[in-house]
């Protein structure tokens, strides 16, 4: 495996723990040798993830529409920033360039990305693998609903044992490495 795919808030969140964490596994990715593919912006938990991983020696490959180049601040730090013409594409870029993806805590966009990729997974579009990284039980009630849909019969069960997860960068990664 040489990238994985982050999908990632570009606000800070309200609990320094998500700025902190988010630039963890920035590092955790530079130090196991992974390239970083984001969004490309400067702001949030998305600059702070790259930064851990730019601070350490790492890759970031940051892919960004043109659209949302100014507000989103696209980050010139970057190792390789690509603005895009549109938000499809960035997807299609950030879903070939990834060997694996993640959602860190985020918002809208994060889950609306993380989302796409899962449901493809699961219809054969690719084989990669799909985490969600816990930290401060962000996602627990995302697992608890994917538990409320298999209940109520309108997913199998292998949609929640399916996806990689935990509340830590370092483990998450091994565990990805161990698929
Ligand atoms: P957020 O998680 O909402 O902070 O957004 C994280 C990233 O996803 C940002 O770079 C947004 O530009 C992007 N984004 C926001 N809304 C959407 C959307 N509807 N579809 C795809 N990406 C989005």
């Amino acid at each position: 495996m040489k990238a994985i795919t982050v999908f990632c808030g570009s606000r800070e969140g309200s609990d320094p723990v998500y700025m902190r964490e988010a630039y963890q596994l920035g590092k955790a990715m530079a130090e196991r040798e992974l390239t970083l593919v984001y969004g490309g912006a400067g702001i949030g938990c998305m600059r702070a993830m790259a930064d851990g991983v730019l601070d350490h020696g790492g890759k970031v490959i940051g892919v960004m529409p043109e659209k949302l180049a100014n507000r989103e601040r696209s980050y010139r730090r970057l190792t390789d920033l690509r603005i895009v013409a549109d938000m499809p594409t960035r997807k299609k870029v950030m879903m070939q360039e990834g060997d694996a993806f993640i959602a860190f805590p985020g918002g809208l966009g994060t889950l609306e990305e993380w989302f796409e990729v899962y449901s493809w997974a699961k219809i054969g579009y690719h084989d990669k693998p799909c985490c969600l990284l816990n930290i401060n039980g962000y996602y627990d009630s995302l697992l608890a609903l994917f538990g409320h849909m298999i209940e109520a019969d309108f997913a199998p069960e292998d949609y929640l044992s399916g996806i990689v997860h935990d509340t830590d960068s370092k483990r998450l990664i091994d565990k990805i490495h161990q698929r």
